[in-house]
């Protein structure tokens, strides 16, 4: 079966204007498409990552506001996101559930109000290492995901994505190998199966994926892509990664 890739970069809070015009100035016209490329800068560089990348790149914010509008200091909300015409939004990362407290419960308002925005929610679950030494990454991932999304959400006809980040590999250097990503994406959609049947959402991996690990993982038959942090920083690495899927899909 035809496996289209998303490769997403997540900047986190890196990056400045002449940054942006160096990274940009490494992607040449020509180079091939067949699969999604996204790039998440910090929100005040939304609009200047819009301006200088390529147009089959599409944009997306780290984070939104689980409320419409008002006296939220600090906050971007769903409607000024899509305002600007950014695509995809990240909900849920680690690093916000862990240094913002964000909860399941938070994430799923975060979620409904990306829908709500017509944005693309890419949905970031993962265990702790010592969840995962204690046995508990499938109830980790399970509860993660139950929480968050139920068969209402899964019924509507709208798209996104599921990023699995093992939070022991996140900017660590390591990563889970082939066969443990794969076989946690394959509990994830079994667990979409179970609340609904029908619906296939992509699920990308994110953990210290980098050039020199991108095929092996994206060669998995439940892994649809990858969330990128560090590899992602530099343009060249970024574009070998997706030169990587490219390669894979087109043979
Ligand atoms: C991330 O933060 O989403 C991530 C996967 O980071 P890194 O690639 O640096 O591990």
């Amino acid at each position: 079966m035809d496996k289209k890739y998303f490769i997403a970069a997540n900047w986190k809070m890196n990056a400045d204007l002449s940054f942006i015009n160096e990274y940009f100035s490494a992607f040449k016209s020509e180079l091939e498409n067949s699969n999604d490329m996204i790039i998440c800068p910090p929100d005040i560089y939304l609009q200047s990552v819009m301006d200088k990348a390529p147009s089959f790149i599409s944009i997306g914010a780290q984070n939104i506001s689980q409320h419409e509008v008002g006296a939220f200091t600090g906050e971007c909300s769903g409607h000024m996101l899509a305002d600007h015409s950014i695509e995809y939004v990240i909900i849920g990362h680690s690093e916000r559930r862990e240094y913002h407290r964000e909860s399941n419960e938070e994430i799923k308002l975060k979620l409904l109000k990306a829908i709500e925005n017509n944005l693309i929610p890419i949905l970031c679950i993962g265990e702790s290492i010592e969840q995962r030494e204690s046995d508990q990454t499938f109830e980790v991932i399970g509860q993660q995901i139950r929480r968050v999304l139920d068969r209402d959400i899964l019924s509507a006809d709208t798209q996104f994505l599921i990023a699995y980040e093992p939070i022991w590999a996140i900017g660590t250097g390591l990563t889970a190998t082939p066969e443990m990503a794969n076989e946690v994406h394959a509990f994830i959609q079994s667990i979409l199966n179970e609340i609904h049947s029908s619906k296939i959402i992509p699920i990308l991996y994110g953990g210290s994926m980098k050039s020199s690990n991108a095929k092996e993982l994206l060669q998995m038959e439940h892994i649809h892509g990858g969330l990128i942090g560090g590899a992602s920083l530099d343009a060249s690495e970024f574009i070998k990664i997706y030169n990587i899927a490219e390669e894979i899909r087109n043979g």
